[in-house]
């Protein structure tokens, strides 16, 4: 329905390198330096991500195309601004810091920064925007301790930018790496950096890895898909409940249930009135939006606009966000913005 639209919504489960528009990956694949991937991107892009390992292959490829701060810049703002489209009332935009050929891994984060604190200058009654910095599975558990230090760098030399970071992600590609080994790194970065952690879970069947991440209480996860009943009831009897991050379109498209009549988290953690956040996931490689995604919630469970604004309003409760005044602000905006005209 077209009110989907203008509902305020919350995005917690964006990356930046997968929401980057296909038009902008098209376009920025016609520099000529580019010309050595050309071929690969676009027999990738030409079919549509079917699996997740395809996705896994488009991610390096998304990540040459944006090699210098110039690019990542221009991406950030063009990521922000179609959020912004959506009715996004508040954003928690994720990224993994990675050196580059003209960017080392702190120059990368720090122009994210920069780009989102830019953003939000130049709309004072805009999207509010923070940033989670995620640790990949599939890199050494070394890069991951490096990262951990550069947010700390951060927050220490440049607290304007540093606060932005309300978070960390642990994503990365679930066939490879294991939550075990980097899970002590994610530990002190909740306890010494006091950043709360989202964790992608259950893309594919590992119930002891869940059982694992489960026992480490995140503050959130994602996806929470793949999982035998064992893990799903645990999940759902876990006290204080986990919020879960939802994002549909992915998970159909990457062939993680089959309908979404068949989604764990629809069929047995909405009805309970699990805290849970629709969000997009790579809205620009699985050419999806906000609105998409909550949408293809309403295809196949019907609700009514007032509603589907307090879910998206409930959202607000799982952000990281800690400053208060920000939220009472957001939350004012979004109660506003509700009510149909
Ligand atoms: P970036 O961190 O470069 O901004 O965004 C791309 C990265 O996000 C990928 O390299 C991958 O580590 C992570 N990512 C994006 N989508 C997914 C997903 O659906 N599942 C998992 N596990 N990781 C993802």
């Amino acid at each position: 329905p077209q009110w989907v639209k203008v509902i305020p919504k919350v995005e917690l489960h964006a990356h930046l390198s997968g929401s980057v528009r296909l038009r902008t990956i098209r376009k920025l694949l016609q520099k000529p330096e580019n010309v050595s991937i050309l071929q690969d991107a676009e027999s990738l892009l030409e079919g549509g991500i079917k699996s997740l390992e395809q996705g896994f292959r488009l991610f390096p490829i998304i990540h040459q195309l944006i090699p210098d701060s110039e690019t990542l810049r221009m991406v950030v703002q063009d990521v922000l601004n179609d959020f912004a489209e959506e009715n996004t009332a508040y954003i928690e935009l994720r990224t993994t810091p990675r050196d580059s050929r003209n960017m080392s891994a702190e120059e990368y984060l720090k122009t994210v920064l920069q780009g989102v604190s830019e953003y939000m200058s130049a709309h004072p009654t805009g999207m509010v925007c923070r940033v989670l910095v995620s640790i990949c599975r599939h890199q050494s558990t070394e890069v991951a301790r490096d990262i951990a230090h550069i947010v700390e760098r951060i927050r220490t030399l440049r607290p304007d930018l540093g606060g932005l970071i309300v978070g960390f992600d642990f994503s990365g590609n679930p066939n490879r790496g294991q939550w075990e080994d980097f899970e002590p790194i994610l530990r002190k970065v909740r306890t010494e950096l006091g950043l709360p952690i989202t964790v992608h879970f259950a893309e594919v069947l590992n119930d002891k890895e869940c059982m694992q991440i489960l026992n480490f209480k995140p503050e959130r996860i994602g996806h929470a898909v793949i999982m035998s009943d064992l893990v799903l009831e645990r999940l759902m009897k876990q006290e204080p409940p986990i919020g879960v991050e939802v994002c549909l379109t992915s998970n159909m498209l990457t062939n993680s249930v089959s309908h979404l009549t068949e989604h764990p988290v629809l069929n047995h953690l909405l009805p309970g009135n699990h805290p849970i956040c629709i969000c997009t996931d790579d809205a620009g490689i699985f050419d999806t939006s906000l609105s998409e995604e909550y949408g293809q919630l309403l295809r196949y469970f019907p609700m009514s606009r007032d509603d589907t604004a307090r879910l998206a309003m409930g959202a607000l409760d799982l952000a990281f966000c800690e400053d208060e005044n920000v939220m009472a602000t957001v939350r004012k905006r979004m109660m506003k913005a509700m009510k149909p005209p």
